[in-house]
Parts: C-alpha cells; structure tokens; sequence
C-alpha cells in the first residue's frame, strides 16, 4: 500500500512538471487562430437547405438569410 501511494505522488509530480511546460510550448510554437471553422455560426438556405457560414450568407428582406441572390430571388417572388 505504501508502495501505491508513492507511485501516485510520482505520477502526480510527474503530471503537474509535464503539464505547464507542454502548454506553454504550445503557445509559442503557433499563434492561436482566431475561431475554427467549426464551431462558425451556420445559417440555412430556406431554399435549397443548403448550411453555409453566416459570414457567406445573402440576407433577405425579412431577416433570411440565402445561400445565393437567385434562391433570395425566387423566396422573394
Ligand atoms: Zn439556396
């Protein structure tokens, strides 16, 4: 049992000297990017159904938004 704890001291020692020097490492080696495109804001084409980044959406008269002029186009008529 004492055998156990003492492992567990050196993993922990062990863990906690790793931990911020990789994090740190990190951080140097390459500057964060801004947002991923995952987790980018997705709108949906009423149209077509189409998900596109809110960023590449065409907004329609009532707040839509559409992947292209012609679907905002023909929602319109
Ligand atoms: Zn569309």
């Amino acid at each position: 049992m004492k055998y156990l704890v003492l492992i567990l001291v050196v993993l922990g020692l062990v863990w906690m000297i790793r931990r911020p020097r990789g994090a740190s490492d990190r951080r140097d080696s390459q500057p964060r990017p801004d947002k991923p495109t995952d987790t980018q804001d997705m709108v949906r084409c009423p149209v077509c159904d189409l998900h596109l980044p809110r960023s590449d959406a065409l907004p329609g008269p009532y707040g839509q938004l559409y992947c292209c002029a012609e679907h905002r186009q023909r929602d319109e008529s």
